[in-house]
């Protein structure tokens, strides 16, 4: 029997607090290299303040956070940046830079201060922006982009900085139905290709289509962890989500299907 990946995003008990408000309680999970992992939940459930901690934004009031073995909060930023890239949830809007030289800021781990650019690195950012379809916007600037095509931009500078763990924030808010697509095949690709890939999602049909596991969190807490089919019961989403829902089978797929039972308002 082949010894299991090692997990590169290991949380054990990790709560953090702003001020007051307990955002994340004792929650622990693990994600290896290879695998995709789902975060999803309600508003306000936690899964960014997780994303924050794990990516060394923040540290935890309490427990462990380990990222390939680094403290997350305290390890140098550029070993950091080696090891993980983060697409935010709100990037920045008002970068006066082209599309691919902001790409080409995912490089900056692996440069040399004093360097300029090598082939490794123009062929990493070429490869970025074939992948997420912006070869065509390379020269426009970014603070004249549209939002979602600004998304895929910075899903192209985590692509471009070659880490081991991607973490992605919403990174499909904003996007199109087949960029939502396109995005979640390209975490998937990453994810087989060997990275360990943890996406934050709003979307259950997505995230069950792509996925290899959910994390599902609530008011701060881990309540459901597994296989999107065994995890997005009827019963564990309307408790979640408050929500009554159906769930079926996409039938060319298998894949689990939730959709919202009976409507908000009658229609007119
Ligand atoms: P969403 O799906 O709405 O993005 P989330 O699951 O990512 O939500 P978090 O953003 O992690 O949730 O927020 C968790 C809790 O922490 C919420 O109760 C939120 O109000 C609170 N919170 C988040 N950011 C702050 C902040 N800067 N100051 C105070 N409280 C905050």
């Amino acid at each position: 029997m082949t010894a299991p990946p090692p997990a590169l995003v290991e949380v054990r008990e990790a709560s953090f607090r702003y001020g007051e408000r307990l955002a994340m309680d004792r929650v622990s999970f693990e994600a290896r290299a290879g695998e995709l992992v789902g975060l999803v939940g309600p508003n306000g459930a936690g899964k960014s303040t997780l994303i924050r901690l794990v990516a060394g934004l923040a540290a935890p009031s309490g427990g462990t956070v380990r990222l390939a073995g680094l403290d997350p909060a305290t390890a140098p930023r550029r070993e950091m940046a080696r090891a993980c890239a983060l697409v935010p949830q709100d990037p920045p809007v008002h970068w006066p830079f082209t599309v691919r030289e902001a790409v080409m800021m995912g490089r900056a781990p692996r440069q040399n201060l004093f360097a300029a650019a090598g082939p490794l690195d123009h062929g990493a950012v070429r490869g970025a922006l074939e992948a997420c379809e912006l070869l065509p916007l390379a020269d426009r600037r970014l603070d004249a982009l549209s939002g979602g095509e600004r998304r895929r931009v910075f899903f192209a500078r985590a692509l471009a900085q070659e880490p081991r763990v991607l973490l992605l924030d919403e990174a499909t808010a904003f996007l199109d139905l087949a960029h939502q697509v396109a995005a979640m095949r390209m975490a998937e690709v990453a994810a087989r290709g060997g990275l360990c890939v943890v996406a934050v999602l709003h979307d259950l049909n997505l995230a069950a289509a792509s996925c290899d596991r959910l994390v599902v969190l609530s008011r701060g807490r881990v309540v459901a962890e597994g296989r999107p089919a065994d995890v997005l019961t009827e019963e564990r989403v309307a408790a979640v989500w408050g929500l009554p829902v159906w769930r079926g089978e996409n039938g060319a797929t298998g894949e689990p299907v939730v959709l919202p039972r009976g409507r908000a308002r009658p229609k007119p």
